[in-house]
């Protein structure tokens, strides 16, 4: 059992979702048992963000750009479908834009977007893609079917970055797949709380989705399939020179991840890691490179120390000091529960050992 997930250069357009196409197929016929996590088209999570701002200061303006991200849809559908299917897809997807046109007048109307309402919006990309790609699929894999993963990812009301249920979760992938033989597409980051509200697991979070699936299932492997060879060296965009690394641990790539490489969403390495299910990063416009193999150790330490390097951009660095903290008991007790208060997440922690000053890092 392997789980697939392709971000959105992966699924950019008809000619994108035709290579995914024949790497799933590939799969099946390799592992027999798939599912396939999909993020939204490239870009349409940032426009659909956008077009929420625009209607919540009231104006009409948004409509330019829903009625090209319903074109893009469309001819997506139209590129790759044809007959009686294309029909019935250009349908549901004129009923999303329905749903999702809707949504954003009641924005306009009350001048209002709350995350909740955000995550509602935002969610319509994945549904979209999903939708698209599944009814594509299943022309030439009848096992396919469209999944949304509000019926199985189960989270509490943290809309924007939810956190899910794992119990609850799990025990609802499982009895899907336990249902019937199927090749579900799956609506990558997005998820429902108990009530059935739609939540979203951070921005990046489908790689997640992909994690807890594979995780419920205790899959063999997770691929996240993206537009690069792999985990580099360092940030491709700005070091030219940068390579791929072809094996690193979960610990390893969670310090790369968490400090800026955001090849990987960072939440996907926990759960994968505590099942022990290896992590791949492929490039899905070169399916035949390697990749990046994410495991519990590695053994070529000797060989290379220094596994790659990552950079975060726009952190502040703090700094407490004072006489007055030499020696005293409970002065990172309160600095950090001050903060911990204020749902302040502290990114790096240092304090001589003279005790004279702390320092952190804050996002
Ligand atoms: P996807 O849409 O497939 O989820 P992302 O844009 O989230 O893809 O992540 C892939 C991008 O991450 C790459 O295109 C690359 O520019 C960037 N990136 C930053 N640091 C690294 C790194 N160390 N290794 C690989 N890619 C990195
Ligand atoms: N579409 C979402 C985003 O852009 C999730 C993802 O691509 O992983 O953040
Ligand atoms: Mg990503």
């Amino acid at each position: 059992m392997k789980v697939l997930k392709f971000g959105g250069s992966s699924v950019a357009d008809a000619e994108r979702i035709k290579q995914l196409s024949d790497i799933v197929i590939r799969a099946h016929q390799e592992n027999g048992s798939i599912a396939v996590v999909v993020s939204a088209l490239k870009g349409v999570t940032d426009t659909l963000i956008n077009m929420g701002t625009i209607a919540s200061t009231g104006s009409k303006a948004y409509l330019t750009e829903l009625n090209q991200v319903h074109e893009r849809h469309r001819d997506v559908a139209r590129d790759l479908v044809e007959g009686k299917e294309l029909d019935s897809l250009l349908s549901t997807i004129q009923s999303f834009f329905n749903e999702l046109s809707d949504t954003l007048h009641g924005v306009r109307l009350v001048k209002e977007l709350s995350n909740r309402t955000l995550d509602l919006i935002m969610s319509y990309g994945e549904q979209l893609s999903a939708i698209i790609i599944a009814t594509f699929l299943k022309l030439q894999l009848s096992i396919v079917e469209y999944l949304d993963a509000r019926e199985v990812i189960v989270t509490n009301r943290s809309f924007g970055s939810a956190s899910i249920d794992e119990e609850v979760t799990y025990h609802k992938i499982c009895e899907y797949f336990n249902s019937g033989s199927v090749l579900p597409i799956i609506t990558g980051f997005i998820a429902a709380t108990p009530a059935g509200e739609t939540t979203t697991l951070g921005r990046g979070g489908s790689d997640f989705t992909a994690a807890i699936v594979g995780a419920a299932l205790q899959a063999d492997a997770i691929e996240i399939w993206t537009d690069v060879d792999g985990v580099m060296t360092a940030d491709p965009r700005k070091v030219p020179k940068a390579f791929a690394i072809p094996q690193m641990s979960y610990h390893e790539l969670m310090e790369m991840s968490h400090f800026g490489a955001e090849v990987v969403y960072p939440p996907t390495i926990s759960p994968a890691m505590r099942r022990k299910i290896p992590i791949w990063i492929k490039n899905s416009f070169h399916p035949e490179v390697k990749g990046t193999q994410v495991t519990q150790s590695v053994d070529n330490r000797k060989e290379i120390l220094v596994r790659g390097i990552s950079s975060v951009d726009n952190v502040s660095l703090l700094r407490l000091e004072g006489n007055g903290m030499i020696g005293v008991a409970g002065v990172a007790s309160r600095l950090f529960g001050a903060l911990a208060k204020n749902q302040i997440s502290v990114m790096i922690i240092t304090q001589g050992s003279s005790e004279h000053s702390i320092c952190f890092a804050v996002l």
